[in-house]
């Protein structure tokens, strides 16, 4: 944890802020008191939390090495990318194909503090950071690295993992469209949702812990999440919640109610 002496600028230390709870959460280091503060209370509000964040990286761990070995994509555009915790996905993907190319997007100052840990590219690939907001998408379109870096006659894997309960409605299907509109047929959408079908009352009381907190949150139906995905193509098995998203052999079981994520990955014809 570090000093509030030591914040970066742009940093607000005064408030709880998603990236760090998470990093917090998930055993990371670059987090404040306050964000130790707001994970400490939604724990107590749902012990689980560890276990379903844990479980939402690892799906965006397998959906990204699914999209770079079986599907063949080498170009990846990750909006909300979160602090560098390894293995991150250029780490995954580069693994699998070396000349694979990331742009990770952000619109956290601590994230853009860190971006340089990001960008450690295998020499064969490239990684990109774009500082900016998935509520504006032509932002994130027009950025220099998205112009420069993306061969858009190729296809591209649009990672939304772990940030869409903070996009609210009514936008939200209007956004996630926007940024899969430039990408060619051939495309994927990996993109996990957040909701509280499994364990209503403590999911519940974890986003009310956000909101009061100044982190308003969008939870949703299965029904919900299922209809992100109109108009593309599911991969087997569909939308699961995500440890059951191609789960590895070896992975432990998990209790159905301690996972409040859904994830698909899905084919743009
Ligand atoms: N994708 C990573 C990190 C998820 S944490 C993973 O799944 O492991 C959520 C991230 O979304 C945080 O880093 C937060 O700063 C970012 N975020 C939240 N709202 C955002 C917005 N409107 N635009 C861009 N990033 C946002």
């Amino acid at each position: 944890m570090k000093d509030q002496e030591q914040a970066v600028d742009g940093v607000n230390t005064g408030q709880a802020h998603s990236a760090r709870v998470y990093d917090y959460i998930i055993g990371g280091k670059d987090h404040y008191q306050v964000d130790v503060e707001a994970g400490d209370a939604m724990c107590r509000e749902w012990p689980a939390l560890p276990v379903h964040m844990r479980a939402n990286r690892a799906f965006m761990h397998r959906a990204g090495r699914y999209l770079a070995r079986e599907a063949g994509i080498r170009q990846f555009l990750d909006i909300g990318t979160g602090l560098p915790t390894s293995p991150n996905l250029h780490e995954v993907v580069q693994d699998e194909r070396p000349d694979s190319a990331i742009i990770y997007v952000d619109n956290d100052p601590i994230v853009l503090a860190h971006a340089e840990a990001l960008l450690t590219s295998s020499p064969d690939g490239h990684t990109a950071y774009v500082n900016a907001d998935m509520r504006d998408p032509d932002a994130i379109i027009d950025s220099p690295a998205f112009q420069e870096l993306l061969d858009l006659d190729k296809p591209v894997g649009l990672m939304v993992i772990g940030i869409l309960h903070f996009i609210l409605p009514p936008e939200d299907h209007t956004l996630v469209q926007q940024l899969l509109d430039p990408l060619p047929s051939g495309s994927y959408l990996a993109m996990s949702i957040g909701t509280a079908d499994f364990a209503p009352a403590e999911v519940g009381r974890v986003a009310s812990e956000y909101e009061r907190r100044g982190m308003p949150m969008c939870l949703r139906t299965r029904e919900q999440a299922e209809a992100f995905f109109d108009g593309l193509e599911l991969v087997e098995p569909g939308l699961q919640q995500v440890h059951k998203w191609r789960p590895t052999a070896d992975q432990p079981p998990l209790d159905d109610r301690d996972i409040a994520m859904y994830g698909a990955v899905a084919l743009k014809r």
